[in-house]
């Protein structure tokens, strides 16, 4: 896979360029970044290395420093966002965040990156898929209606603020229902609100920050307290937004429930496939752990029912990335590749997923590489082991 294409010429110090500097004035910024956070880049590439498209095409302008100078080019009238460079990689990042976290400057790249899509993605600059689902998700009552008739757990009216709310996500409650109605039954104080919206994280993350917030203060409103999420994009979001003291991702509220009081923790048993223990790998969701650094959680709470995995690549990007794989449809497949690879090679019975939009690009992959491990989401796979 070969890069999209060349990055502005850097500025060489006491060179024609710097020199045109001295004699002109200089742009005033545009105010389309944060200036401080734009600031903080030392241009270092210690993040070149950990980068999923960097990876791919080992071109600057795929990597996080790259796309930083495609930013400050933009920022300072270098480049307008006609630039099919700019227009390119603005869509081309995943956004999976992991490069901030080994960034020894503590680069904000995923805020930048809502700031530079916020500008870049209007428009006739927006990308058709990225402006229907902005749109799309907004239908509050079709989703609702589509996760009743589906099987999802059911709203159980106006939010008790003493209780935990279990909440249930525009797409994984039309898509996944089962993932609600079985944390039921390990939550089984969560009440389950009625109307709840959707929560921005997939907004924010194309190009409408600005609403994304809005939406999450409404649904902090109908969820007064503490709100469980099973969908790793949409916790981290909605933590970041409304604290992550209020928002709960699923692993993380039950294990430190089953810490907090071991009696809670329901009986469950070890998962055996033909007589042998269940083999089971997990890919994390990206928001969750560089985003929340939520890590842990769901490979201890895995390890208590099955022989748990972990794959290399656990902890790269699946490529599903919000709407990445309908706008990326090439390298969104490139970067799953090594996940599937390592899943035949390590012989899973089961692969645990916490995003639904993980779970969706997981199991295409594993259908297109006809792999006999079954995508779950981890609290499906808990319910497995519950005893009867
Ligand atoms: S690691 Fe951080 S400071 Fe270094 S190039 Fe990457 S984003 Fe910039
Ligand atoms: S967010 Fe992910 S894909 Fe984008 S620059 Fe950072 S590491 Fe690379």
């Amino acid at each position: 896979m070969s890069g999209t294409s060349e990055l502005p010429a850097p500025v060489e110090p006491g060179g024609p360029a710097a020199r045109a500097t001295l004699t002109e004035p200089v742009p005033a910024p545009l105010g389309i970044f944060d200036p401080h956070l734009l600031a903080a880049c030392i241009s270092c590439g210690f993040c070149l290395p950990v980068c999923p498209t960097y990876a791919q095409t080992k071109a600057e302008a795929d990597s996080p420093r790259g796309r930083i100078t495609l930013m400050r080019a933009l920022e300072e009238g270098r480049l307008d966002a006609d630039d099919s460079t700019l227009q390119a990689q603005a869509g081309r990042c995943l956004g999976c965040r992991r490069c901030e976290t080994v960034c020894p400057a503590g680069v904000k790249y995923g805020e930048l990156l809502e700031q530079w899509r916020d500008h870049q993605w209007r428009g006739r600059h927006t990308p058709p898929v990225a402006a229907a689902l902005r749109a799309g998700v907004r239908v509050t009552p079709a989703l609702t209606a589509g996760g009743l008739v589906r099987g999802a757990a059911r709203p159980t009216g106006a939010a008790d603020p003493a209780r935990p709310h279990l909440m249930l996500g525009c797409l994984e409650r039309s898509l996944f229902p089962k993932v609600s109605k079985a944390v039921l039954k390990f939550v089984p104080d969560a009440d389950v609100p009625a109307g709840q919206g959707c929560c921005g994280a997939l907004h924010a993350h194309n190009g409408g920050s600005v609403e994304a917030a809005a939406m999450a203060a409404r649904l902090g409103e109908t969820m007064p307290g503490t709100i469980v999420s099973t969908s790793g994009g949409c916790a981290a979001y909605l933590a970041h937004q409304l604290g992550h003291e209020r928002v709960k991702e699923i692993s993380e509220f039950l294990l430190a429930q089953w810490e907090a009081d071991p009696e809670s923790m329901p009986s469950l048993r070890r998962l055996t496939i033909d007589g042998r223990p269940a083999r089971v790998g997990l890919k994390d969701s990206c928001q969750l752990r560089n985003g929340l650094g939520v890590i842990q959680p769901p490979r201890t709470l895995i390890a208590k029912v099955a022989d748990y995995v972990e794959l290399p690549s656990a902890g790269v990007c699946c490529g599903g990335a919000g709407t990445y794989s309908m706008l990326q449809p090439e390298m969104s497949k490139a970067v799953l590749d090594p996940t599937l690879v390592q899943a035949r090679e390590a012989d899973l019975d089961y692969l645990v997923a916490l995003n639904v939009v993980c779970t969706r690009q997981l199991q295409a992959g594993v259908k297109r590489a006809k792999l006999r491990v079954k995508v779950v989401h981890l609290v499906e796979l808990l319910e497995l082991a519950l005893s009867d």
